[in-house]
């Protein structure tokens, strides 16, 4: 049977970026993906959110996707556009990409990384023990790990294998998506109606017509067919505008359920997997890729022993909250898409809301990612609260504090007197980094906060510890988050690499 440190079951967006975040940790990571290679048919989400494109920043290959889409106002909520072009982020705006690109962009990154990948292979089932979990694949094959995680999608097998109740709400609304070629050209734009949202766009080949039309009653479970496109079409437009040779007719539901747990033992879900609901907002797959960036750094920690398997629960604590708010946020959204006369008004007061100053910034801070505040405990408004990209001054040269994460290590980031703090019992695990920065310390939604002293930032860019002029609590923040303090007289290799990178 071969054997595997992690086997991640689905090679989508969320189970590549999980791959890439083992992988820079350093440990042996398989991915078992159904299709045949890591080509998506069909083009699926639009794009992601201001806090993935920051996400990828950190690991160094936001450029990538930068640079085959199209940045944009995007952030929605009901009708309104967020225009958060005054949030402090070097990324004030959201990302315009087809899904079949991103993964293509994903995929050519992990190929870079010792990433093992299964294609055409899946998942059938597991069974665990108290040392690793048999996996099952279809063709009769076996794979042990130690540990798995469902990265699989909406109907996970690994879920429903794990007996993760996934509670929540039935679908109400069923929309067709498809890409076609059309007879007649469409008229471009959406258009709301009391079932839903529609809408004609055009792609990039100036052939292709993407097409997502809200059915009059919620569809069948069956795959839909050309016919069931160009009735719903005729309903909505008078018209099927000729539609032939279709690439891909796909339907997605307002389902919205996410899981109770996202561990049971050693298997963990994330991404689509741990949670579904309808794409107003557009935050699917941005929610699975932080998933992955939250989970990776920890699962990795556990697996080399640094630290113990409790680190694995702080995984749900922190990201249950994330996606249940989006879920809530989502169905608010799927309300406000529905235009009749009884709720254009509601659709009015609350476009009228969003438009303000603060309103909007509360909004747009969810919808973008930026708000997310981990419950790390009382203190300075920076703790449990992404790390702000800012432009350091080392005595190597200046840095942005992004870079300093670009191999998904934990940065004691210290911004005062030289040497302030030790922290050589865990110089084999976190980088020490002295700079000075002397601009604001701005915050998405909060504003200006006091500028620390220094800070315990996370492989996943979430700040741990914010110092003052004493280290108190610092020993504690760096055991519970990265380990028990090194033994006297072991090697503190990681220190030595900084200094190498960094000089202070
Ligand atoms: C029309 C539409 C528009 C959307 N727009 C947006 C948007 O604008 N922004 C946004 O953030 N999100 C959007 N989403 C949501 C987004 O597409 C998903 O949230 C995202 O794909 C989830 O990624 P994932 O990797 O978790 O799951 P998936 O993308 O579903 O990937 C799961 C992978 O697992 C594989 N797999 C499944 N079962 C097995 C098995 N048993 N064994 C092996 N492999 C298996 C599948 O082949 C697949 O590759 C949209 C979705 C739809 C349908």
């Amino acid at each position: 049977m071969t054997q595997h440190a992690v086997v991640i079951a689905g090679g989508g967006p969320t189970g590549m970026m999980l791959a890439a975040e083992l992988a820079l940790a350093k440990v042996e990571v398989a991915v078992v993906e159904r299709r045949p290679d890591h080509v998506l048919v069909g083009s699926r989400a639009g794009g992601f959110h201001s806090r993935t494109i920051e996400v990828l920043d950190q690991r160094g290959v936001a450029d990538r996707f930068l640079a085959e889409g199209q940045v944009a106002q995007a952030a929605m909520f009901g009708t309104t556009v967020l225009d958060m072009s005054d949030f402090p982020t070097r990324h004030p705006y959201s990302l315009g990409i087809w899904q079949n690109r991103i993964e293509r962009i994903m995929a050519a990154w992990i190929a870079e990384l010792p990433v093992r990948i299964y294609h055409a292979c899946e998942v059938t089932g597991f069974a665990q023990d108290d040392t690793g979990v048999d996996i099952d694949l279809a063709d009769g094959q076996k794979l042990r790990a130690q540990y798995l995680v469902g990265c699989d999608g909406g109907r996970s097998v690994i879920r429903k294998a794990a007996g993760i109740e996934f509670p929540g709400w039935d679908a109400t609304r069923s929309t067709l998506i498809a890409e076609v070629e059309t007879a007649e050209e469409p008229p471009k734009g959406i258009r709301h109606d009391a079932v839903g949202v529609h809408g004609l766009h055009t792609m990039e080949d100036g052939r292709t017509v993407r097409v997502v039309v809200t059915e009059q009653q919620l569809g069948s479970g069956s795959e839909p067919t050309l016919d069931d496109l160009s009735e719903a079409l005729v309903v909505v437009y008078g018209t099927d505008f000729g539609i032939h040779n279709p690439t891909w007719i796909s339907r997605f539901t307002d389902m919205t359920r996410q899981a109770a747990a996202y561990r049971a033992g050693r298997v963990l879900l994330a991404g689509d997997a741990a949670h579904v609901h309808y794409p107003a907002g557009g935050q699917g797959l941005s929610l699975g890729v932080q998933d992955a960036v939250n989970l990776g750094w920890k699962l990795a920690q556990v697996i080399t022993g640094a630290s113990p398997e409790s680190l694995l629960d702080s995984y749900h604590a922190e990201r249950h909250p994330v996606g249940a708010r989006a879920l809530q946020h989502t169905l608010a959204q799927t309300a406000l898409q529905r235009r009749d006369e009884r709720m254009q008004p509601l659709i009015d007061v609350v476009s009228e809301l969003a438009g303000m100053d603060e309103p909007r910034k509360r909004l747009a801070g969810i919808i973008s990612g930026l708000d997310i505040h981990y419950d790390l405990g009382e203190g300075h408004p920076l703790l449990g609260r992404r790390m702000p990209d800012l432009d350091l001054v080392t005595a190597g040269g200046p840095l942005r504090v992004f870079e300093l994460l670009h191999d998904a290590k934990p940065v004691l980031l210290h911004l005062g007197e030289p040497q302030g703090f030790d922290i050589s019992p865990w110089s084999d695990r976190v980088h020490r980094v002295d700079a000075e920065y002397t601009g604001p310390w701005e915050l998405p939604v909060l504003g200006a906060v006091a500028a620390p002293t220094a800070v315990l930032i996370r492989p996943d860019g979430y700040v741990a510890w914010v110092g003052d002029r004493t280290d108190s609590g610092l020993t504690g923040a760096l055991s519970t988050w990265f380990g028990a303090p090194l033994r006297p007289g072991a090697p503190a290799r990681l220190q030595e690499e900084t200094d190498a990178r960094w000089p202070a």
